[in-house]
């Protein structure tokens, strides 16, 4: 009798034994379901065997495999379980997060985009073959509509339904994937590349067939993207896929659309989050089949099966979005570095900001250094220069003389972005007579004052709430807002310059799909003088118009308790400044700060990368920081009646004895120490050997998941990006 192992979405480091009679060394990497205690689970069979681990005798019988998607692959599988292993993190959630969750569940009905009419079902429609009036029926709908889309197929009415499901069955009709087949895009040529971009290309064609990491390190608007389109285009030559991995969704569409019309007949799919489920399904399932050429993903898209794999190309690599931040703690452009090597392919990290990780690498001679230091068509940089704040009071959050340049450029009819990494109108509301603000009863956080809709909002887990007419403590009926979110620098540059046409970019005005398309449209038909926006306006867009860009309140990062937060603002001044002049326009940046002769401010302005990184690199090597130590962090949460520090007391005492070349911290509270009514702390442990600490964890996190003394729910978070 075979038996066979399968991973379950449980928080378990194990997999499951069950029987079953028709399974065979190809069902490998298919779903399965499975009684799982009382209910059923479907999961994926990662393995066949002749005997189980366990008893025999208490090996139940698997229900059914499914065979409506083709197996996972086993390179694929090989990635699951190294994630698995160097995350430390159970099998069974790892295998089941990187299917779509389409998949995730046993629904064996395939998941359908569109349906169309055959050229068989053409011809019955014409030869009058179809007796049933309601089949004939949708035949006709068919050919004279055209495909039914997927909203359109729910709304059917049940017998139309089956009547299409017999068509399908017929070969009458037929499901269409929609999205891998090309859409009409006009054709657009590439620009003759320049010097830089040329050598770049060449370099690369060299070794195109090897697995070799590139760091291309271009500054902001050097044409990195026209260098992926080059590359990218001999490797769908060659009838291979390409993976392109972004940090944002909001870049998408016009990466798409770039990407659709310079190569119009190769099929492309996304992946990324705001898909519908079926379409997600659909697009995964595309790349799987290798239809899909070019697979345009955020990060979990690193997990997209590819069997045609020839280069894969991560933009923006220093982002932190590449790092998962809930469950499996991956970090997508390690892992796309470690498949790139798995399937021996080369692998390209864009940036104008390298994560210093990559910097490392690549001045150590593990990744390939390229540069793009000038900007096509002898575009310059724009102007950076500071603003500052120090001897002034400032009313409404802007400095006289930056509401002075924004005035100057509305005057002369050119664009300007006001940059303020947070939203809301101010971030406290502060009874100045005893000190009180009111806090989100379930997180360690002030909530935010808003005005557009007036309440008092929770930042972390949206709680709202009435803004208090007066102060619960002293009632003092003089409550201040304190601080500057975008509501209120809207406000005060409306109230400056009244007849300029504003438009405030956050995730307030954004929450519908249809919001940004449309904002994005007035703003290149030049219906928007200022433009008022979080970090969501930072990233990739190209706007002509604008020529100067405002940053207010980066100071709050300057001198933060994370020893990343300087390198991450560094990286979002020189991203942020890189909007400014896109076009034909000279671009200029202005920089609001009280801490005019910091030194990070000096490299912003100096657009100098390597000044600031030398910098940097030297304070982690004094201070014995990563990249030159490997860290984790266990981290933990529970009710406050199970205290998660206790349990992280209980985690270091487990530590202690296996920690050789390991340094393990005491327990700390988290930077969030209270998130949605649960208490949150952490626990470090650091070594300058990886393998030393990874030794550690793999012992470590056995007694870990020994140790069931406690209602503290944790998970270790290897390369942490946020301590
Ligand atoms: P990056 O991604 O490095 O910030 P982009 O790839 O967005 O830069 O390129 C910046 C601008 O320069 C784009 O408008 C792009 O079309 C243009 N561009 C890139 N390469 C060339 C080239 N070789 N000749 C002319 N224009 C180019
Ligand atoms: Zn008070
Ligand atoms: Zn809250």
């Amino acid at each position: 009798m075979p038996y066979i192992k399968v991973a379950l979405d449980v928080p378990l480091p194990k997999v499951f034994d069950y029987s079953c009679a028709e399974a065979a060394p190809h069902h490998v990497g298919l779903r399965v379901r499975v009684p799982f205690g009382a209910k059923q689970a479907v999961g994926v069979i990662m393995a066949v065997t002749d005997a189980p681990t366990i008893d025999p005798s208490k090996v139940r019988p698997a229900r059914e495999i499914l065979s409506d998607l083709a197996p996972l692959p086993e390179d694929l599988l090989e990635l699951l379980r190294f994630v698995s292993d160097y995350y430390h993190h159970p099998i069974g959630e790892v295998v089941l997060a990187a299917l779509p969750t389409r998949y995730r569940s046993g629904t064996t009905r395939r998941t359908v985009a569109t349906v169309a009419i055959s050229s068989d079902g053409s011809a019955a429609l014409r030869a009058g073959l179809d007796r049933s009036p309601v089949a004939a029926a949708m035949l006709a709908m068919l050919e004279s509509r055209g495909p039914l889309g997927e909203r359109e197929l729910a709304e059917l009415p049940p017998a139309q339904r089956r009547a299409l499901r017999r068509l399908v069955a017929r070969g009458f009709a037929r499901l269409v994937a929609h999205t891998a087949s090309p859409v009409a895009a006009p054709a657009s040529m590439p620009p003759t590349l320049t010097a830089e971009q040329s050598a770049f290309v060449a370099g690369f064609s060299e070794s195109a067939d090897r697995f070799r990491t590139w760091l291309l390190h271009g500054i902001t608007g050097s044409g990195k993207t026209e260098v992926y389109l080059a590359v990218m285009a001999r490797v769908v030559a060659a009838s291979r896929q390409v993976l392109l991995l972004v940090p944002e969704i909001g870049l998408t569409p016009q990466l798409e659309a770039t990407l659709r019309a310079r190569f119009p007949a190769c099929p492309l799919v996304t992946l990324h989050s705001s898909l519908a489920a079926s379409q997600r399904a659909d697009n995964w399932a595309a790349a799987q089949r290798g239809a899909a050429r070019i697979v345009v993903g955020t990060r979990s898209a690193v997990f997209a099966p590819l069997p045609r794999l020839g280069l894969i190309v991560v933009d923006e690599e220093h982002d932190v979005s590449y790092k998962q931040n809930e469950g499996v703690r991956y970090s997508a452009r390690d892992l796309a570095i470690w498949r790139a090597r798995q399937r021996d392919v080369p692998i390209i990290l864009g940036s104008a900001t390298p994560s210093l990780e990559s910097y490392a690498a690549a001045s150590g001679g593990r990744y390939t250094l390229a540069r793009l230091t000038q900007r096509p068509n002898a575009a310059t940089l724009p102007t950076v220069k500071l603003v500052s704040t120090a001897a002034l009071r400032i009313e409404g959050g802007v400095a006289p003389a930056m509401l002075a340049a924004i005035e100057d450029r509305v005057a002369r009819r050119e664009q300007v972005l006001v940059f303020i990494n947070r939203r809301g109108y101010a971030p406290v509301l502060l009874c100045y007579a005893c000190g009180w603000a009111p806090v989100c009863p379930r997180c360690a956080a002030h909530t935010v004052l808003h005005r557009t809709r007036t309440l008092m909002l929770c930042h972390h887990c949206g709680r709202e709430e009435a803004v208090p007419a007066s102060c619960t403590q002293c009632g003092n009926a003089d409550l201040q807002p304190v601080g500057f979110g975008t509501q209120r620098i809207e406000a005060t540059i409306r109230s400056a310059l009244p007849a300029a046409r504003l438009l405030r970019v956050d995730r307030d005005t954004t929450r519908t799909r249809e919001a940004w398309p449309r904002m994005r449209q007035a703003i290149v038909q030049r219906e928007v003088d200022v433009l008022v926006g979080t970090q969501l306006l930072s990233k990739g867009h190209d706007f002509e118009g604008v020529s100067l860009v405002c940053v207010l309140n980066a100071d709050r990062s300057l001198y933060s308790t994370d020893f990343r937060a300087s390198e991450q603002l560094f990286a979002q001044l020189l991203q942020v400044s890189g909007r400014a002049g896109r076009g034909a326009l000279p671009g200029e940046v202005l920089i609001q700060t009280a801490f005019a002769s910091h030194p990070l401010y000096a490299a912003v302005c100096a657009h100098d990368y390597d000044a600031f990184a030398r910098m940097l690199f030297e304070e982690r090597r004094l201070a014995g920081l990563p990249p030159f130590v490997y860290q984790a962090l266990l981290r933990a949460e529970a009710p406050r009646s199970h205290r998660a520090l206790d349990f992280l007391a209980h985690a270091a005492g487990l530590a202690a004895p296996l920690a050789a070349g390991v340094s393990v911290y005491d327990p700390a509270p988290a930077a969030m120490p209270r998130l949605q009514g649960r208490e949150r702390a952490q626990l470090l442990v650091q070594s300058q050997s990886r393998t030393a600490l990874h030794r550690f964890l793999d012992r470590w996190c056995l007694a870990l998941w020994d140790a069931k003394t406690t209602r503290a729910r944790w998970v270790l978070d290897v390369d942490p990006l946020e301590i």
